[in-house]
C-alpha cells in the first residue's frame, strides 16, 4: 500500500480565486483550514509563515485567514512546523490546532500523540492534519545555490517554484521562468531525506500535493474519520471544486509509480546502511 490508507480520492481545487492566486496547486491546505477556522473546527493553524530571508519559511501559527494566505505556497526548504504545536496549545492557548507538514512531520505529530514526551496535553489538541506529498526536501543553502547559481535567478524576484514532469522551475515577478533537470538537483537534497517511506502523507487527516491532477489542481486524499468528515462539510458548503480522481489524468498511476518509486529507492539506501562499515552498520530508526 503505497499511498497508504485511504477513503477516498479526487482530484479539488478552491472554489475562492483569491486563494488560488498564489497558491502553489489547488489552494487545498489554505482553503481547507481557512474553512476549519471559520467553522470553528480549529482555532489556529501552524503553517509555513514568511521568514526573514526570501523563500526561508518560519513556523507560525495563523488564527485568520489573512495569516494562512500570506503562507500559501511551497518553499523547498525545511520549516520545522512541529516545534510550534506546543506553543500553540500554550503561549496562543489554542484548543483545536490544525497543522500543515511533510510526511516526515505528520509522522512526528502522530508519534507526539502517541509517545507524549515533552508534549503533555498537546495530543488531543490537534484537530486537523493535513499532509502535503514530498519526495525530498533542500537545506536553505543548497535552494539558493539551485536558485541563484543554476537558474540564474535572485531569490528575492522568485514569485513561485514547481518541481514537476523532470524539471525544478522557478517563476519570477517579471514573468520570465527559469528552469533545470531534476538530475541537476539531486546532490542538494536533504540527505535525511533518503531514508524516507512515504510519499503522500499516509498518517494525516487528509493529504494533498499535485502529482495526479492536472496544473492547477491538487489531488487530495481523505484518510481518517475526521478528515472525511471535514473535507465532506467543507464540500457541502461549496469551498470546492471536485472531480472523481478516474476522470482526470495522469491519475492515481502516476501517483502510486512515483510513490513506489521513492520507497524502494529509499528502503535500498536503508537496507545498504546495515552493512555500511567493517562488520559495523547504521542505526536504522525503523526498527
Ligand atoms: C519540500 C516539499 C516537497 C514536495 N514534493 C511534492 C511532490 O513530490 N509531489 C507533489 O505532488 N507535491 C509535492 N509537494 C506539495 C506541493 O508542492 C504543495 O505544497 C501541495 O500540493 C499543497 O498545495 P496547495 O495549493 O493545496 O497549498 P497552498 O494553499 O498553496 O498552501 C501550501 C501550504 O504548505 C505549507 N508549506 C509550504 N512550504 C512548506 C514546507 N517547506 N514545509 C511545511 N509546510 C510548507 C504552507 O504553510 C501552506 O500552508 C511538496 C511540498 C514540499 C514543501
Ligand atoms: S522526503 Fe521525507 S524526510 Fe524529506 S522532507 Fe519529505 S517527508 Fe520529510
Amino acid at each position: 500500500m503505497v499511498l497508504g490508507n485511504y477513503k477516498n480520492c479526487v482530484s479539488a481545487r478552491a472554489a475562492d480565486p483569491a486563494v488560488l492566486s498564489a497558491s502553489q496547486d489547488g489552494g487545498i491546505v489554505t482553503q481547507l483550514f481557512a474553512f476549519a477556522l471559520e467553522e470553528g473546527i480549529i482555532d489556529g493553524a501552524v503553517v509555513a509563515g514568511p521568514g526573514d530571508e526570501p523563500y526561508k519559511p518560519e513556523p507560525i501559527v495563523a488564527t485568520t485567514v489573512a495569516e494562512l494566505m500570506e503562507a500559501r505556497g511551497t518553499r523547498y526548504t525545511i520549516c520545522p512546523n512541529v516545534a510550534m504545536i506546543k506553543e500553540a496549545t500554550r503561549s496562543y492557548g489554542l484548543d483545536k490546532v490544525g497543522i500543515v507538514g511533510t510526511p516526515c512531520q505528520i509522522q512526528a505529530v502522530r508519534k507526539a500523540q502517541l509517545y507524549p514526551m515533552g508534549m503533555r496535553s498537546v495530543g488531543d489538541k490537534i484537530a486537523l492534519a493535513i499532509g502535503i506529498f514530498c519526495m525530498e526536501n533542500f537545506p536553505y543553502q543548497g535552494l539558493e545555490t539551485m536558485v541563484e547559481d543554476l537558474c540564474n535567478v535572485k531569490m528575492e524576484s522568485a514569485v513561485k517554484m514547481d518541481i514537476g514532469k523532470g524539471k525544478f522551475s522557478v517563476y519570477t515577478s517579471r514573468g520570465a521562468v527559469s528552469q533545470i533537470p531534476l538530475k541537476l538537483t539531486h546532490k542538494f537534497e536533504q540527505p535525511g531525506c533518503h531514508v524516507c517511506l512515504d510519499y503522500v502523507a499516509n498518517l494525516a487527516d487528509v493529504s494533498t500535493g499535485s502529482v495526479g491532477s492536472p496544473d492547477g489542481w491538487s489531488t487530495v486524499l481523505t484518510r481518517t474519520k475526521k478528515g472525511e468528515t471535514i473535507w465532506g462539510k467543507a464540500i457541502e458548503a461549496g469551498y470546492f471544486e471536485t472531480k472523481p480522481i478516474e476522470d482526470v489524468k495522469p491519475g492515481l498511476g502516476l501517483l502510486t509509480k512515483l510513490a513506489t518509486e521513492k520507497i524502494t529507492k529509499n528502503q535500498k539506501t536503508l537496507d545498504e546502511r546495515a552493512t555500511f562499515g567493517v562488520d559495523k552498520g547504521l542505526r536504522n530508526p525503523y526498527i
